[in-house]
């Protein structure tokens, strides 16, 4: 059984308005198929494998019942980022989209300085520049970002090399995200001793168990991050970060809330800046999605169950 869902943002993000996915059910529940549009088939080949791991085979036992969490504030202006960190439901630790196309180091500055200002001198402020600067960029950048007191900076150039070279120069530790998940050889990033933590996603990464391994063979400390799905794909995250045996810093799962409604009756949103270690189950009934859209999804599943199937028998 599937179910489409298609649910507009709060704020633009990735370039997108409205997220959309596919919702599968099996005999371990359900599980969330929102690959991004951009993604061709063979991308979306383990968003699938995550999917159907959460729908037929559910989960490894968590070590943990609550998972810490960030908010995360996009390239906003600073009273909005400010607003956004105020009503996080009491999440101490700020993840601010910085490097965004069309802005300048002067509006990264400012709503980092407001989002400090809203935590206060105890909360964490990381930033995500989504690969965006050059080496030197990068460089200047975290400098001019540093006094307000940064965790860390998440992918701030595009490449591995460029991430060993940005890390050797600064002191801030670096985060790798798109370097793992989109990566032939995830494991790269240690290799290179091109950063301090990894990001790791259950979709993008093809499920719990897979970034379970992952995280065992990279060595580094993990912070699990959503794909802005609904309650059903976070859940996931969710399962991953309660197993991990380690769990150092708080997790991009708090997302939830950048969608302007939910599948679940009971979302996963953070309370006292965490999020409980459980699984919604969908409404009887979602929302009604545009036409056309449904077909659009049962089209992509079709061709990336293909590509799965020929893997298999190759
Ligand atoms: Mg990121």
């Amino acid at each position: 059984m599937t179910t489409t869902y298609a649910i507009p943002l709060r704020t633009r993000f990735r370039g997108i308005t409205v997220r959309e996915g596919v919702l599968l059910h099996g005999v371990a529940g359900w599980g969330e198929f929102s690959p991004f549009w951009d993604y061709d088939a063979a991308t979306c080949v383990p968003w699938l494998r995550a999917a159907r791991e959460s729908a037929e085979d559910g989960w490894p036992e968590p070590v943990r019942t609550t998972v810490l969490v960030n908010c995360t504030v996009p390239a906003v202006g600073p009273d909005r980022a400010a607003a956004i960190v105020r009503v996080s439901g009491g999440c101490r630790t700020a993840k601010v989209k910085v490097a965004e196309r069309g802005q300048v180091l002067a509006d990264d500055l400012s709503r980092v300085e407001a989002v400090r200002d809203a935590l206060g001198p105890e909360g964490r402020v990381r930033v995500d520049a989504n690969g965006a600067w050059s080496v030197d960029e990068a460089v200047a950048a975290i400098g001019g970002l540093s006094r307000f007191g940064l965790e860390y900076v998440e992918q701030p150039c595009a490449t591995v090399e460029e991430l060993a070279a940005v890390r050797r120069r600064v002191d801030v530790p670096i985060a790798a995200d798109e370097s793992i998940r989109r990566a032939e050889d995830p494991l790269r990033v240690a290799a290179l001793d091109a950063a301090d933590i990894a990001v790791l996603k259950v979709q993008p990464l093809g499920g719990v168990r897979a970034c379970l391994d992952i995280a065992e063979r990279i060595g580094l400390p993990v912070v699990v991050s959503s794909a802005l799905e609904t309650s059903v794909g976070i859940a996931a995250g969710v399962a991953l970060a309660a197993a991990l045996p380690e769990l150092p810093y708080a997790c991009g799962l708090a997302t939830v809330g950048l969608l302007e409604r939910d599948v679940v009756a009971d979302p996963l949103l953070p309370v006292d800046g965490a999020l409980e270690v459980r699984r919604p189950e969908p409404l009887g009934e979602l929302p009604v999605v545009p036409a056309g859209t449904p077909e659009r999804w049962r089209d992509r599943l079709a061709a990336v169950d293909r590509l799965i199937r020929q893997d298999r028998e190759a």
